[in-house]
C-alpha cells in the first residue's frame, strides 16, 4: 500500500472512531466533554499499567460508552460492505468443530488487521462449554500470547469466572469478534468485523453453548444486529439464533470505572447466567 493510501486509510479509521464516539455520547445523553478530566483519567490508567495499552484503550472505549467506548462500530458492522476477499464459510457437513473453523481461518489475510498482528488470537477454552464469552478484539497482551483476555481485563474476567461463578476458566469458551489486534486497540472497522464474522459464527456453532455472554457494546451490538447502549441493555436476556444471550459490561470498562455499582452489575448478570444454566437454558 502506498504512503498516500495508508494515510487515507488511517484518516478513515480516525473519522470512523470519532463518529462512533460521538454517536455513543449522544446515545448516552452526554452533552459535553472535559478533555482535562479525560486526560487525567487516562494518565491514571497508564501509570497503573504502562504496558497493557490494550486494557487501557479498551477501557477508554468502554468507559466512553457510559461515557463511550468500543461502542458503535460493531453495530455498524451490520451495515458493513461485503469484504473484498471471500470470507470463509466454515460449514462442512456435520457437526462443525472448532478445529475445522480454525483450519478454515488459516493464516488469514481477509482483512487489513493481519498487517499489524503478531499472531491470530482464535479463542480459548472448553470446546463443549455451556457458556461462551464474546469480547471485541485482542489487545497487546493477547496479541503477544495468542490467547484472548490475558491482560488486565482478562485477569478480571478470569476472576469473575473463577471466584464469582465458581467455574474454572477452562470450563468456558472465550473468543472475540475479530481475531487480530486492531492498531492502537481501536474499535474494529465494519469491513474487518464483516470479514471475521463467519469465524465467530463458526465458533458459536461448534461450541453450541447454552448461554452467550456478550462483553461490552460491540459484541452485544454485533450479535443482536443493532446499535445498543450497553449500560441500558446489560442484565436483560436476548436471543442469538435460539441461544440465550446476556449482555454485560466489558471487564476493561469495569477496571476503568471500578465502582461497587459496576462490579455489582456484572455479578448480577453472571448470577443470572448461572441460574439460566441451572434451569436448563436453551
Ligand atoms: Fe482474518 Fe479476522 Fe484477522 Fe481479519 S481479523 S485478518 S478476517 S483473522
Amino acid at each position: 500500500m502506498s504512503d498516500r493510501a495508508e494515510i487515507a486509510r488511517e484518516a478513515r479509521e480516525v473519522i470512523a472512531a470519532a463518529r462512533a464516539l460521538v454517536a455513543e455520547w449522544g446515545e448516552e445523553g452526554i452533552a459535553s466533554f472535559d478533555p482535562a478530566a479525560a486526560r487525567a483519567s487516562s494518565e491514571t490508567i497508564d501509570a497503573a499499567e504502562p504496558v497493557e495499552t490494550a486494557a487501557a484503550t479498551a477501557v477508554t472505549a468502554e468507559a466512553t460508552e457510559m461515557a463511550a467506548p468500543e461502542a458503535a462500530a460493531p453495530a455498524r458492522a451490520t451495515e458493513a460492505p461485503a469484504p473484498t476477499q471471500a470470507a470463509a464459510a466454515p460449514r462442512a457437513g456435520a457437526p462443525l468443530s472448532l478445529d475445522a473453523v480454525r483450519d478454515e481461518l488459516g493464516d488469514c489475510t481477509r482483512c487489513g488487521l493481519h498487517n499489524g498482528r503478531q499472531q491470530i488470537v482464535f479463542g480459548d477454552g472448553n470446546p463443549d462449554a455451556d457458556i461462551l464469552f464474546v469480547g471485541e478484539g485482542p489487545g497487546q497482551s493477547e496479541d503477544e500470547q495468542g490467547l484472548p483476555f490475558v491482560g488486565r481485563a482478562g485477569e478480571l474476567l478470569t476472576q469473575m469466572i473463577e471466584k464469582g461463578m465458581g467455574l474454572a476458566r477452562s470450563d468456558v469458551y472465550i473468543c472475540n469478534i475479530v481475531k487480530c489486534r486492531p492498531p492502537r486497540n481501536r474499535t474494529p472497522l465494519p469491513d474487518e468485523v464483516a470479514a471475521c464474522r463467519p469465524f465467530l459464527d463458526g465458533q458459536i456453532e461448534a461450541v453450541s453453548p447454552k448461554v452467550i455472554v456478550a462483553l461490552g457494546k460491540p459484541a452485544t451490538g454485533l450479535l443482536l444486529g443493532r446499535d445498543v447502549a450497553i449500560t441500558r441493555i446489560r442484565g436483560t436476556w436476548h436471543d442469538y439464533e435460539g441461544i440465550p444471550l446476556m449482555p454485560t459490561l466489558h471487564p476493561a470498562y469495569v477496571l476503568r470505572q471500578y465502582t461497587p455499582e459496576n462490579r455489582r452489575a456484572v455479578w448480577e448478570d453472571l448470577k443470572a447466567v448461572l441460574t439460566r444454566i441451572e434451569e436448563g437454558a436453551g
